[in-house]
């Protein structure tokens, strides 16, 4: 008989029992606002800002509103103005360039590797067609790029270098946790993250001018002494009133809801990564399929997996993932001409007027994605990779192909 799998791909864990227990607690007090305090009372928000900075080794933290409003934050915290050239990698989620433009900036897109991450080739030849002093990098998918030759590469050219960690809270490169490379970095809390308050983001920097900005920005008013992961009020001084109040805060309810959670992180780092290899070992040697080599500098989350079927028609991949959703399992494709659910391309990005990569339009063609939740068990993720494989040499086989677009749930 043909196997199924039966699981959902969207379910995450629950919140731990702590975090609905102090949920509660905020909501039988009722002050959610970050600012609104018994005396002596420290904030949920101001003491979840302070534990993601010891988690990370940074100085400063700031908890925000969503991933999305984080990136745009940090950007303009950094200095970037209407019309100035953001650089970004074409592979990526539609937030990133979605932030670059919240502040009038103009995304330059540069061209995605094989291993899908940045091409530091592109990258250089795209600052200098451009100018821009400014590179979001999105570690998309967790997968991380040489770290050492990028911030040579930024540090040479001038760039000041801003990371988008919404797939990397929680990895490493050589021991550092990643958003710790550059001037500062922005990670999310949106429920299919690595922490889950259904919406958050934190900025995270080292440099007292950046995070006064970012404190700020987010909508301080003039409460900023009631941060405790931020610079002292000196650093306050001179900005406060040259720094519009865009509010985008954390409340207390979130941040009840994620303490917990930053404790438990480098287990479901562990625990992705379990399921990570498991998918792996079983695609191992799929003819027709390529896996995305990880660099051993790299402790990666495994909470989403990729592969790429080098030079298949889109019939065949359409066929595919048809093929699997009938077997209940849910893939992704980047090559779509049209965006599908989350999942979309540069090119579709048209508000950003994109130029067109074509490595990037050739890796992306073939390129397949799958969401990895932790509900799924060992078991289910040697299944998941039974039944691709099955798939994937079945295609490879007849040659099938699938003239339709399908439809894919999210
Ligand atoms: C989710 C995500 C973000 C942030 O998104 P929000 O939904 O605004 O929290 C940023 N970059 C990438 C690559 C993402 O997947």
């Amino acid at each position: 008989m043909m196997e199924r799998f039966t699981g959902s791909f969207t379910q995450q864990e629950p919140i731990p029992d702590e975090g609905i227990e102090a949920a509660l607690a905020v909501l039988r007090h009722g002050r959610l606002h970050r600012y609104n305090t018994a005396p002596d009372e420290v904030a949920e928000t101001a003491l979840l800002e302070e534990e993601f900075a010891a988690l990370t080794g940074a100085r400063y933290c700031l908890a925000v509103a969503s991933g999305g409003y984080a990136m745009g934050c940090a950007l303009r915290a950094v200095g970037v103005r209407a019309g100035d050239p953001v650089l970004s990698n074409a592979f990526t989620l539609a937030p990133v360039p979605g932030a670059i433009a919240s502040v009038g900036g103009v995304p330059v897109f540069v061209e995605v590797t094989d291993d899908l991450t940045i091409d530091l080739a592109h990258l250089e030849v795209q600052a200098r067609a451009s100018g821009a002093k400014v590179l979001l990098l999105s570690h998309m998918r967790g997968h991380i790029c040489d770290m050492e030759a990028l911030v040579a590469l930024c540090d040479r050219m001038g760039i000041t270098l801003v990371e988008d960690c919404a797939h990397t809270m929680g990895a490493t490169w050589r021991g550092v946790p990643s958003g710790r490379h550059g001037k500062v970095a922005a990670y999310s809390m949106q429920t299919y993250k690595h922490v889950n308050s259904g919406e958050g983001g934190f900025v995270l920097t080292d440099d007292p001018q950046v995070a006064a900005r970012a404190v700020l920005l987010s909508g301080s008013y003039m409460l900023y002494a009631r941060h405790r992961a931020a610079p002292p009020p000196e650093a306050f001084e001179g900005i406060r009133l040259d720094t519009p109040n865009i509010s985008g805060r954390m409340d207390n309810l979130r941040a009840a809801i994620l303490r917990p959670q930053l404790r438990l992180l480098a287990d479901r780092v562990a625990r992705w990564g379990e399921r990570y290899r498991t998918l792996e070992t079983g695609l191992q040697d799929t003819a027709g399929l390529r896996l995305i080599p990880r660099p051993a500098q790299e402790v990666y989350v495994g909470s989403s997996f990729q592969f790429l079927l080098p030079d298949w028609t889109a019939g065949r991949i359409r066929a595919l993932i048809a093929r699997c959703a009938a077997r209940g399992v849910e893939l992704k494709w980047f090559g779509a001409p049209d965006p599908v659910a989350f999942t979309s391309r540069y090119d579709h990005w048209r508000y950003a007027a994109p130029v067109a990569l074509p490595q990037t339009d050739r890796i992306l063609a073939g390129l397949v994605d799958m969401r990895v939740p932790l509900t799924f068990s060992l078991d289910d993720c040697a299944l998941i990779a039974r039944i691709i494989r099955a798939e994937v040499l079945a295609v490879g086989q007849s040659g099938e192909e699938a003239g339709v677009a399908v439809p894919l749930a999210d």
